[in-house]
């Protein structure tokens, strides 16, 4: 059974239980660019389930049988406190730690759920979909610029910094609290830049947050 619970990279446990992630789809040019979309005037908005949440280090699952499953690099931003409607400094109050977590996409089945008309869940919001790394405290009314790269079996895959989101972090999360009220460990994933792409059993990955490595594997579920 998942047990996961939130940490801060000093490996103490975050005093606050662990909820449910809110996503958006597309928040980066080039990663609209490379699936081939429009940018969307209105943020695409989902949510992965509270037993989305694994630690990602020192390994994860994907699904196998079920087509390629797709790495998305994504900063996370952990909720601390109550937010509904809030404006960009609100939201940014209630925000208490970054990381980093990836968005693993079934990216064959949303391409056929996307081609139906039909919601995304099976594709996005299966158990153990949000890897993420321990949190790093935060508190301040911006969260400062940041690197964020990911190689796969040391290939450079992923890389951004995190000021070229079309939405920043302020915006984003105070426009998903006019839809979705957040509670005290919940957490925010702000879109994956380009390369996004499949991930096998036995990749090696590390993952960097400006000079910070964590290391990862891809294992058997
Ligand atoms: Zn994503």
């Amino acid at each position: 059974m998942n047990c996961y619970q939130h940490t801060w990279v000093d490996g103490q446990a975050v005093h606050l239980p662990t909820g449910k992630v809110v996503c958006i789809g597309q928040n980066y040019a080039e990663h609209i660019e490379e699936m081939k979309a429009k940018a969307p005037g209105d943020a695409v908005f989902f949510i992965k389930p509270r037993l989305s949440l694994v630690p990602l280090s020192p390994s994860f699952t994907i699904p196998i049988h079920a087509g390629a499953c797709h790495h998305e690099l994504e900063l996370a931003l952990l909720i601390g406190s109550p937010l509904t409607a809030a404006d960009p400094q609100q939201a940014m109050a209630a925000v208490t730690g970054f990381s980093v977590a990836l968005d693993l996409t079934l990216r064959e089945l949303q391409t056929e759920l996307k081609r139906k008309g039909h919601p995304w869940e099976r594709a996005k919001s299966f158990d153990a979909s949000c890897p993420i790394a321990p949190w790093t405290p935060f508190s301040g009314r911006e969260i400062p610029k940041m690197q964020m790269s990911l190689e796969v079996n040391d290939k450079l895959a992923q890389q951004c910094t995190t000021d070229q989101m079309i939405r920043d972090c302020a915006t984003l999360l105070s426009e998903a609290s006019h839809w979705f009220s957040f509670e005290p460990g919940d957490v925010l994933l702000t879109g994956t830049p380009a390369g996004v792409g499949p991930l096998n059993v036995g990749d090696r990955l590390k993952i960097y947050l400006n000079d910070d490595c964590i290391e990862s594997k891809v294992i058997q579920k």
